[in-house]
């Protein structure tokens, strides 16, 4: 059973291409995809701060995803890496946050 809390997606069981949003089949070579996790462990490619709420683009395998960044860090840098949280909020509604991994 795949935990809800995980960004699912979906990988081309031919070719490996990662398709997003999810699709039963492959947009390239038209093979059938499997649902997977993917690796919430990414980085920062853009952010943005807007009062105290820092608005970020983080890119985990290729996906980017938009949410904020939970950080009291003035230091933030792009490409920093970053790990992926997803909030339920309904059936089809996800939010997404990222907390920064110290290296
Ligand atoms: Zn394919």
């Amino acid at each position: 059973m795949i935990n809800e809390s995980q960004l699912i997606i979906t990988e081309c069981s031919k070719c490996n291409k990662i398709i997003w949003p999810r699709c039963n089949f492959c947009d390239l070579c038209l093979g059938k995809t499997n649902k997977r996790k993917i690796k919430n462990i990414g980085k920062i490619i853009e952010f943005s701060k807007k009062n105290k709420i820092i608005f970020c683009v983080g890119e985990f395998e290729k996906i980017r995803v938009i949410g904020t960044l939970d950080s009291k860090s003035n230091r933030i840098f792009l490409n920093s890496k970053i790990k992926l949280h997803v909030t339920k909020k309904s059936n089809s509604q996800y939010s997404y946050s990222f907390t920064l991994i110290k290296t």
